[in-house]
């Protein structure tokens, strides 16, 4: 807010005036990187060809598909003109330098320094839950006392169902599912009842299993010090990092977390249903002992052809990649990165910062009572979670699909808002919250409407 209100100053404009988010835009640094991605038209999104027009929508749903980088569309092209032209000499001698075999690494190599990892701990294969599986098969090794997995109680269905199933299917009680609650009458999990939850359990609980950032709240969690604190009770720690990667800065290896899985069509912006990546920690790199779900390609690459059916893993977190890189939807992700190559974590958590920022601001301010934000202060990435009262909130998704701005709703009355450094301007964030407060808070919108003359 310090930064918005000296622009704010300096350039003589409301901060709710639409010329004050332009003149944001103006002196963004990284406003360029918007032309790196395909942004539909309020037509395209509308679903009805005959509604709205050409200009672009806004697109406030990165949190849950990102928008399409026009690099993965050329390089998933470059894939299939490789297999047309070279067929299975691809594999090995690839006209980009590509070769399939080895595909996972320049992935990795990418997508270390957006999580906090070294290349070796980066792994890419399959699809989240899938890879929650895969890791829970090395890592959750239930042991007398120590046989339980903490969870939030609220966590995404897939990792409940995940977490659920690897209990029982590993001939535990279903009691060994604990669940960590917020306080009666909250809404978002405070760091501290962890820290105690973990103290408490702690002797417990084989495995710490949460998210990084919550997908409905919107908090991210305090990840450091809960490792932390759950490895020095002798819990395995893993994050469910799918709303975290590309969103907020993760240090995966300092915390020293033992392994971490996330989906890429989320803020990674590699499409539906694209690979996924996964974390395991240097420390495990080479620990034969994990008792993975090996297959192939987890095979040290130098003996891998060999066919000896002897098996060696590979070192770090290749050796727990059963199969071969399924390339189309590997190349999209490799695209993407592409355009994170051109900036870093911390530009874009800067900007991200301010968006989100002047998103709260401009709520608070403007949309009068109708709504609050549950999304921590202190703690959040992109996303501000909005609860609307009863009769507000179907009101409000219609105005909002109506305006061409693309949003998530969950019944019966959350609106998430997700504006995205890489794509998404202040005046989206501007033009969002005019539609949500004319809603919200007619009478005022009218007049702070023709304050700025809009
Ligand atoms: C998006 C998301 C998933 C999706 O799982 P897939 O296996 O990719 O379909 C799982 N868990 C969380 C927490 C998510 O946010």
């Amino acid at each position: 807010m310090e930064h918005l209100r000296a622009v704010a100053l300096e350039s003589g404009l409301a901060l709710d005036d639409l010329r004050f988010a332009q003149e944001m835009d103006r002196r963004d640094p990284l406003a360029h990187l918007r032309s790196e991605f395909a942004i539909p038209t309020v037509r395209q999104v509308a679903g009805d060809e005959s509604a709205g027009d050409d200009s672009a929508c806004v697109y406030m749903c990165g949190n849950s598909l990102g928008l399409m980088p026009r690099r993965a569309r050329a390089i998933l092209d470059e894939e299939m003109d490789e297999w047309a032209s070279r067929g299975v000499v691809g594999h090995f001698r690839h006209s980009k330098n590509r070769p399939w075999v080895g595909y996972r690494w320049p992935i990795a190599e990418k997508m270390a320094p957006l999580v906090g990892a070294m290349p070796l701990e980066v792994g890419v294969m399959n699809t989240l839950t899938t890879n929650l599986h895969l890791l829970l098969a090395a890592f959750y090794r239930p042991a007398g006392k120590r046989c339980k997995i903490l969870i939030e109680s609220k966590a995404f269905p897939s990792d409940h169902y995940a977490i659920e199933s690897q209990i029982r299917w590993h001939g535990q009680p279903a009691s060994a599912m604990l669940l960590a609650e917020p306080r009666a009458g909250e809404h978002t999990l405070r760091t501290q009842d962890i820290l105690d939850l973990i103290e408490r359990e702690g002797d417990s609980i084989a495995v710490v299993m949460l998210s990084g950032v919550q997908f409905y709240t919107g908090q991210a969690f305090e990840m450091g010090k809960i490792t932390a604190a759950a490895r020095a009770a002798g819990c395995v720690v893993g994050w469910d990092l799918a709303h975290a990667a590309g969103n907020v800065p993760l240090s995966l290896h300092d915390w020293g977390v033992d392994f971490a899985c996330w989906c890429t069509y989320k803020y990674l912006n590699a499409g539906p249903g694209s690979i996924s990546c996964f974390f395991v920690h240097e420390r495990h790199a080479r620990s034969p002992e994990l008792c993975r779900l090996a297959g192939w390609w987890s095979h040290e690459e130098e003996t891998r052809f060999d066919m000896s059916n002897r098996f060696a893993p590979a070192a770090g977190a290749a050796g727990f990649e059963p199969s071969n890189t399924p390339i189309f939807v590997a190349a999209t992700l490799l695209g993407s990165l592409d355009v994170f190559a051109q900036t870093s974590m911390p530009a874009l958590r800067g900007k991200s910062l301010l968006l989100t920022a002047y998103l709260e601001h401009l709520l608070l301010t403007l949309c009068g009572g109708g709504l609050r934000i549950i999304t921590p202060h202190d703690h959040r990435g992109a996303q501000l979670s909005l609860l609307f009262d009863a009769e507000k909130f179907q009101p409000a998704v219609d105005a909002l699909a109506a305006a061409g701005i693309v949003c998530d709703e969950r019944k019966p009355d959350c609106i998430r808002l997700a504006p995205v450094p890489l794509y998404n301007t202040f005046a989206d964030v501007w033009r969002c919250v005019d539609v949500i407060c004319s809603v919200t808070a007619p009478g005022r919108h009218a007049q702070s409407g023709s304050d700025v003359g809009v």
